[in-house]
């Protein structure tokens, strides 16, 4: 039924707002506020505190599920977004969480999660934006890029060093910045793909927020960041897995329709072998998701699992578009049929919440017990 009502509300009620709009560009904020309030009435706005904090009590497979049926770029925005309440409920004091939970979790508000830099990407707890403490105050200096949801953001959670430890390592911070409260720069970063969603640079210059918008304590960004990655990467694998089913649904179509030869093409035997693999790819991707998902429903850090679900998923996916995209043959590159953009835009989600080259590692780890990254 979840799932159902999911597929009604994506295809009725936000796929029109987004074909009000241009499908290479940004979408408005106004236009993602409509969305979220359609997001907050499905009620998946914070999926994952429980129900007495105001959110929808999810497991995680449940909102897997329904997260496939989202159109992608409203997928990945909802997942930084309900992320970054994840983290100001668990890490934050009662007066700031009654201060932002309710217009966000409401959708009236919309939040953002920024770790990445110039020379912290896979090496995340690498970060060099600094928070320097002065009484009541604390102010940051540092630049972020390829932050989903920031130019369209209220608040930005932001993770930044106080400082290196014994052992050289940064000792990370993470910091709640409301932006109706402070100036700080935001540059909207063109793409390939997910065009109408929003990945921008940031430039924090001795911003000053108030000390008690700290969230957690020291050291716990990274244990926090990995947590939910656990969670994340296997939704943003059925992310993948929503385009490449539209683009099999497609190529089934046309390969009953179209004719060459004095037949179907889906009548010669080398097209049914294209389709046979892109459904074996969809299918393996989508048990793959789910099964990491349900895995941590069970109590498992799925550290190895999710890792595997992701690569596997985003891979294959891009294989299966790029097979729907050959049964079409000319049609297939053609911006009409929308195969090209759905291909652009699985392409994205090989980049965020851990490369292929870095979920390999993380699995490899689990299996040997050896860390290959440094
Ligand atoms: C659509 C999208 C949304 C995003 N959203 C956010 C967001 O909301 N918040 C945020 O903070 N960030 C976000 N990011 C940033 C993303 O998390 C980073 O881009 C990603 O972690 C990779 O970092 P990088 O770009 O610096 O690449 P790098 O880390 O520099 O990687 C470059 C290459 O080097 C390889 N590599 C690196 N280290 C090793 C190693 N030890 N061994 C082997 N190979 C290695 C990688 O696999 C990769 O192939 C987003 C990115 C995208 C594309």
């Amino acid at each position: 039924m979840m799932v159902n009502v999911a597929q009604r509300v994506a295809t009725e009620r936000v796929q029109p707002i987004m074909d009000r709009h241009p499908i290479n560009q940004p979408l408005s904020k106004q236009a993602m506020l409509e969305i979220y309030a359609v997001l907050a009435e499905l009620g998946i706005t914070a999926p994952r505190l429980p129900i007495e904090a105001g959110g929808g009590g999810l497991r995680m497979l449940d909102y897997g599920m329904m997260i496939e049926q989202l159109p992608p770029v409203v997928a990945l925005s909802l997942i930084s977004h309900e992320g970054t309440i994840a983290r100001i409920h668990h890490g934050c004091s009662p007066d700031i969480r009654d201060r932002y939970l309710p217009d966000l979790i409401a959708g009236r508000k919309i939040a953002c999660t920024a770790n990445t830099e110039a020379g912290a990407g896979s090496d995340s707890g690498a970060v060099r934006t600094k928070l320097r403490m002065d009484g009541e105050n604390a102010f940051i200096t540092g630049s972020k890029m390829w932050i989903t949801n920031a130019s369209v953001c209220d608040v930005v959670n932001v993770s930044c060093t106080i400082g290196t430890d014994a052992n050289g390592r940064s000792m990370v911070r993470r910091v709640l910045v409301d932006r109706s409260e402070v100036e700080f720069e935001v540059r909207e970063t063109p793409v390939m793909g997910l065009q109408q969603g929003h990945l921008s640079e940031l430039v924090f210059d001795e911003t000053r927020v108030p000390a008690s918008h700290i969230i957690g304590e020291v050291g716990d960004a990274a244990k926090t960041l990995t947590l939910a990655w656990n969670g994340n990467r296997p939704l943003l694998g059925l992310m993948c897995v929503h385009l490449a089913q539209k683009a099999f649904d497609l190529a089934l179509a046309h390969a009953k329709e179209h004719r060459q030869f004095g037949k179907p093409i889906g009548a010669h035997q080398l097209v049914q072998q294209d389709l046979a693999d892109i459904e074996t790819h969809i299918v393996t991707a989508r048990l793959l998701c789910y099964s990491a998902l349900d895995a941590i429903d069970r109590g498992a850090r799925a550290n190895g699992t999710s890792a595997m679900a992701k690569r596997y998923a985003t891979q294959a996916c891009e294989r299966a578009i790029h097979l729907a995209m050959q049964v079409h043959g000319g049609m297939g590159i053609s911006q009409e049929m929308g195969l090209e953009q759905m291909w652009r835009d699985a392409r994205m989600f090989q980049v965020p919440d851990g490369m292929n080259g870095i979920l390999a590692l993380i699995q490899g780890r689990e299996l040997t017990g050896i860390g290959a990254f440094r």
